[in-house]
């Protein structure tokens, strides 16, 4: 190679060097070459080699399986965001002119998706109250075209626990299918998969990642259901980029450590809280929801709270807080939100891994504050 140029482009090849890298390094490329249109051959063969990151990436499926593996579940597929992973999955199971069934307390955006996007593509969407078993079922009976339900293991903001056993009973008498969004559990504290549910799907930008710097998802099923929705993924570019699944992997290796330090935390924050104010804490996951009393000043506890930062996230490693009233929930008229329960008192907490004791006293500073 005696151009300049050309060495400019090709110089940085190590040819024939066997390295061993004792963890996965990002493969940060947009496609994979091939020595021979035989070997190339051989990938569209299913020979499990690469062709173009779109399609599928090493980072991107160690992701995928290490998290399929955690729920129990033979195949998973990496997206771009939790939202893309629900997409992907019910576009896995529901076609143009299939209804689709929905908890009416599953999270914000996933409502953004059924209404605003799916209605789109030819999807009529229904909800229901799913604490109300008779509710689903009238819906069910009413709508034989509903092909899918949708609901989460841990719902937001009041930590309602779905009883999995019965949607699965329900799913497998009237033959639908069964979406479980884990994200507030994780597999740590409840595996819907093993429950019998079709498809489990993440928001890996919450606990999976656990550090708060990516935005990702993840989708866990049977081979036949995550197979279509791979096509999904790759045909609707909702594909996950190598760098952001290195990084999701990386979280996923201490889940069950920052899990375990969490809900801990989790537990003795609401115990903490109890008696001062209405607290729900379900004794599962690492959030905390409280509502500041009636004469409390609000705006003086978000203020006064320091180093725990109000987000509209959850799952990072810091506590942080969040006000549903005006993010979550934001978009719901008064007389919805009261319906719900969402006053402006309401204040859900995600619990880190520090100290307890540090929690609990920035939290009593600024009730205090607040005049509580
Ligand atoms: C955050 C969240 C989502 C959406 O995930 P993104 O990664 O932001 O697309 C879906 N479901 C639940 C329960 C969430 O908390």
């Amino acid at each position: 190679m005696k151009s300049f140029v050309t060495r400019t482009v090709h110089g940085g090849t190590l040819e024939g060097r066997t390295i061993e890298p004792l963890v996965q390094p990002v493969y940060q490329t947009s496609a994979f070459a091939f020595d021979s249109l035989e070997a190339m051959n051989g990938y569209y063969e299913g020979d499990g080699s690469y062709l173009y990151s779109r399609n599928g990436n090493p980072n991107t499926d160690t992701l995928a399986k290490s998290v399929a593996g955690l729920e129990g579940a033979p195949a998973g597929v990496a997206a771009s965001s939790g939202t893309g992973a629900i997409l992907a999955g019910i576009l896995a199971a529901v076609g143009e002119g299939d209804h689709l069934l929905a908890a009416r307390d599953v999270y914000g955006g996933t409502v953004a998706l059924l209404k605003n996007e799916l209605s789109r593509l030819g999807v009529t969407v229904h909800f229901a109250d799913f604490a109300d078993t008779g509710e689903i079922e009238q819906k069910l009976m009413d709508h034989p075209e509903i092909k899918l339900m949708i609901s989460e293991s841990i719902t937001n903001p009041f930590l309602r626990i779905e009883d999995i056993d019965v949607l699965v009973q329900l799913k497998k008498y009237y033959g639908v299918r069964l979406l479980i969004d884990n994200t507030f559990a994780t597999p740590y504290t409840i595996r819907p998969y093993e429950a019998g549910a079709d498809l489990v799907a993440h928001s890996a930008t919450k606990y999976l990642g656990g550090h708060s710097d990516v935005t990702a998802g993840v989708l866990t099923g049977s081979e036949e259901l995550i197979g279509a929705a791979k096509e999904r993924i790759t045909g609707m570019g909702l594909n996950l980029s190598p760098f952001e699944a290195w990084l999701t992997a990386r979280g996923v290796r201490t889940l069950a450590l920052r899990m375990n330090a969490q809900c801990r935390n989790a537990k003795g924050i609401a115990e903490f809280v109890r008696n001062r104010m209405k607290v729900w804490h379900p004794d599962a996951g690492a959030m905390v929801t409280f509502e500041l009393p009636e004469q409390a000043d609000v705006a003086a506890f978000f203020r006064s709270l320091g180093w725990i930062k109000v987000v509209p996230t959850l799952a990072g490693v810091e506590t942080t807080v969040s006000h549903p009233y005006s993010t979550s929930h934001r978009a719901l008229s008064a007389e919805e939100k009261e319906a719900l329960g969402i006053s402006e008192h309401l204040v859900r907490l995600s619990a880190g891994i520090e100290d307890l004791e540090d929690i609990t006293g920035r939290l009593k500073e600024a009730f205090e504050a607040a005049g509580c």
